[in-house]
């Protein structure tokens, strides 16, 4: 059984695999409050489903990619079977967490996007570094950066970990209508970085404020 927020077929807005058709599980409740966030209804909006349930849900979209998010995902042990099952049935699956949880129980064929939080979401300090080390070569790590200072910030934790090196791509992502994407661009340019910059593209295909995309 899983408390889920909404389940719905979309272009996947971000990482590597942006712009491919993908169903997405977006599971309730999370721990951290990013000052940022744009989810803030998957933080108490949601009913229990039984697995069965989502699966039939997801299948019904014929779609080879599932993205399961929040929220934080990993906060419900069902997640684990979830993925199983997903993966059994031949999806391409990922996971977006937000980094402060183990992921060490998150099976090795899953995709990993993993969120490094920067000081302006406020919740820098509940990093679970240990997940660095747990990245596989198709994972992908996500800063979302709201100016100047979560940029050193990315930059440094980039170079000392060597991230470009333990992963398919580092995501540097502005917060939407904060940061111009040119400045970021110009920073990353400027400092030569291994980043990938990268808007969402859902809010630009559907507007930023609307759900269930
Ligand atoms: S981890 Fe994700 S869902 Fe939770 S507060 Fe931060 S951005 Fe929102």
């Amino acid at each position: 059984m899983l408390t889920v927020n909404e389940i719905f077929h979309s272009i996947q807005g971000e990482s590597t695999y942006t712009g491919e058709p993908c169903v997405f599980v977006r599971l309730t409740a999370c721990d951290l409050r990013c000052s940022w966030c744009d989810t803030p209804y998957a933080f108490y909006e949601g009913r229990k489903i039984a697995l069965d349930d989502v699966m039939t849900q997801v299948e019904a979209y014929e779609c080879p990619l599932v993205e399961i998010t929040g929220g934080e995902p990993l906060l419900q042990e069902d997640v684990y079977p979830l993925m199983e099952r997903l993966l059994r049935a031949g999806h391409t699956v990922l996971l977006e967490t937000g980094g402060h949880l183990d992921t060490g129980k998150v099976p090795a064929a899953v995709g990993k996007i993993v969120d490094i939080k920067c000081p302006a979401s406020g919740e820098a300090d509940k990093q679970h570094w240990g997940n660095i080390d747990r990245l596989l070569p198709h994972d992908q790590v996500k800063f979302v950066i709201q100016n100047e200072v979560d940029y050193q910030y990315a930059r440094d934790v980039v170079s000392r970990h060597g991230l470009a090196k333990r992963c398919a791509a580092v995501l540097f992502s502005p917060v939407h209508g904060v940061l111009d994407p040119k400045v970021l661009s110009a920073w990353v340019l400027r400092d030569r970085l291994p980043a990938r910059v990268q808007l969402q593209v859902h809010k630009y295909i559907w507007g930023p404020d609307v759900r269930g995309v």
